[in-house]
């Protein structure tokens, strides 16, 4: 059972951790109206760890959704000035960004995702140069969980609200790594650690390809950008500020070249996009890009994320997580790509990371796109790992070196 202990744990580690508020930082939570009282926990730690000030963006799911069903498409394409220079403000402040997620999965499922696919648009399009904000790690942004009724209900249909609610919430804490007895943040330095291990050695093999396969059928050759970087395990600001942009994280993480992605790849986990639940799908792609695709479900879902711009047919990243973690192990779908993705191997459609670069960060649009990286303003996580799953890296001489057999590191 999740105690009010450990919400305050888990509230004190997404401030000194996961955003690692600095003295006189404005920060900006961002949550569902339903998640107040962890909302009141996690100011009280943010202002303790120093912040100037704390401000709110605050959401609600059956709200979002009478927006899509009431509002005509002309108005949902309208992204008024004031939201982007909100934005704008806040980065012009250095603020640091924490997400609180406990949405329902496919709360939109009966909305047109034509509506949907409107809104995103626009939002994308007017907001796209502040998106470099968190995307290039220029402040400190967290991603973090707490279990919602709605949610459980979805996770756990056949048990009662209660039960499934304390089912989530345990799943939850414990695959974010923090338990009634432990040290969470001492916890979560030793696994940043750790991931970082693993990124350097994957640097250290500069390696040109990596070679999927697994029993599901893929058969997928991933060619990665030149002076291409792993990351894992934390990032740092220009300002040196190191955090934890999602908790729970298990990937090691890099960039594909743009057109250097073929064969086929069957994804192992339903993916909820736009609020829409999609299942059983798989992508086959030549020379980078997705030439052909199937899904069992929301089939007319998958072709929007893919037809959403230029970019979204092709790979934005690539990241290698063993089938051992945490998350896997809890053997349950969350519905949710927070957790989902840390449960597998996973491919994303779209937009790259320029961390992913050595160097990139201080790179303009232009530099990326000569170095090989794709560009897009939506990035989509899928998984496709399995407990069978293979990697090869193969250097640019030819050599072959295992990086995962069974699903799992081989070193
Ligand atoms: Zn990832
Ligand atoms: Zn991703």
């Amino acid at each position: 059972m999740v105690s009010e202990k450990m919400y305050d744990k888990l509230a004190k580690l997404v401030a000194v951790k996961g955003v690692n508020v600095q003295k006189d930082q404005p920060v900006v939570i961002r949550a569902n109206v339903q998640d107040l009282e962890f909302v009141k926990k996690l100011t009280r730690y943010t202002y303790e760890a120093g912040a100037g000030s704390v401000e709110y963006e605050w959401r609600d799911n059956d709200l979002n959704k009478m927006s899509y069903q009431y509002m005509s498409d002309e108005t949902l394409a309208e992204v008024p000035q004031w939201k982007y220079d909100k934005m704008k403000y806040q980065q012009d402040k250095g603020a640091c960004y924490i997400s609180i997620v406990s949405d329902k999965p496919g709360v939109l499922a009966d909305v047109d995702s034509n509506k949907i696919n409107i809104a995103n648009m626009a939002y994308y399009s007017k907001m796209d140069d502040l998106m470099a904000y968190t995307m290039n790690n220029e402040g400190q942004w967290c991603v973090v969980g707490v279990p919602s009724v709605e949610w459980a209900k979805v996770v756990f249909p056949d048990l009662s609200d209660e039960e499934a609610f304390e089912k989530l919430g345990d799943a939850i804490f414990k695959v974010t790594r923090v338990s009634e007895d432990n040290d969470p943040i001492k916890e979560w330095e030793d696994h940043d650690k750790e991931m970082m291990d693993h990124a350097n050695k994957l640097n250290e093999f500069n390696f040109k390809k990596l070679h999927f396969t697994s029993e599901l059928g893929t058969d997928l050759y991933v060619e990665l950008v030149k002076d291409h970087n792993w990351g894992g395990g934390g990032n740092t600001t220009p300002k040196g500020v190191f955090f934890d942009p999602n908790m729970p994280t298990e990937e090691c993480f890099t960039m594909p070249l743009k057109t250097g992605t073929n064969g086929i790849v069957y994804a192992s986990k339903p993916l909820s996009y736009n609020g829409k639940v999609i299942e059983d799908f798989w992508f086959r792609f030549e020379n980078g890009k997705v030439v052909d695709f199937d899904a069992k479900k929301e089939k007319e879902s998958l072709k929007q994320l893919l037809d959403f711009d230029e970019g979204s047919r092709y790979l934005g990243e690539v990241a290698l997580v063993p089938y051992d973690s945490p998350v896997s192990l809890s053997g349950i779908l969350f519905f949710n790509t927070l957790y989902d993705e840390n449960a597998a191997c996973h491919l994303a459609l779209g937009r790259p990371y320029p961390e992913n670069i050595k160097g990139g960060v201080d790179m303009d649009k232009e530099e990326l796109l000569k170095h090989g990286a794709n560009d897009s303003m939506q990035h989509e996580d899928f998984m496709f790992g399995t407990r069978e799953m293979s990697v090869d890296g193969i250097k640019e001489d030819g050599t072959i070196v295992p990086i995962f057999r069974h699903g799992n590191f081989v070193f």
